[in-house]
């Protein structure tokens, strides 16, 4: 994108959102060379879609993302803002990243990661949901390297 100031084709996007009741993306840009930022509007010909594993597909929906995570946040001390925010962080990055299509497994891995930066219990709540486990094995390997730091508070009392 051609910065409207200097001219230069040398941007980079700093958020991304679905606005306008999904007609279009914003993207808040600023460009490399003057460091001015600006700000561009992209009509969408099709909404992001969303691959699920049956193949079936369906338009892209921070609204179902946000629901997700708030069932994971459940009685967490979890304000609404925090989990918009989150929300609004994960469509931002998939927005950047996607252009066209994006997997609901991929969608879901993401939400873990999020998830796992800012509270344990709500990621693991999250990824029993999401992630279909192969086997109790997969499920236990998860849960061990976030379990760990509680088994060894409890070996020195
Ligand atoms: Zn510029």
């Amino acid at each position: 994108m051609r910065c409207p100031y200097c001219y230069s084709d040398n941007d980079g996007v700093r958020d991304s959102r679905i606005v306008e009741d999904g007609k279009a993306i914003r993207r808040r840009r600023f460009c490399n060379q003057c460091r001015r930022r600006f700000t561009t509007y992209e009509r969408v010909e099709g909404l992001l879609q969303v691959r699920k594993r049956d193949g079936t597909c369906q338009d892209f929906s921070r609204a179902k993302i946000e629901r997700g995570l708030r069932a994971a946040c459940w009685k967490r001390t979890f304000e609404p803002e925090a989990v918009e925010k989150l929300a609004a962080e994960i469509e931002s990055h998939i927005l950047d990243n996607y252009e066209k299509e994006v997997t609901s497994e991929e969608v879901g891995n993401l939400c873990m990661e999020y998830l796992r930066e800012v509270d344990q219990v709500a990621f693991v709540r999250f990824a029993s949901v999401y992630r279909s486990f192969s086997d109790a094995q997969a499920f236990v390997d998860e849960l061990t390297p976030i379990l760990k730091p509680k088994v060894k508070a409890k070996k020195k009392k």
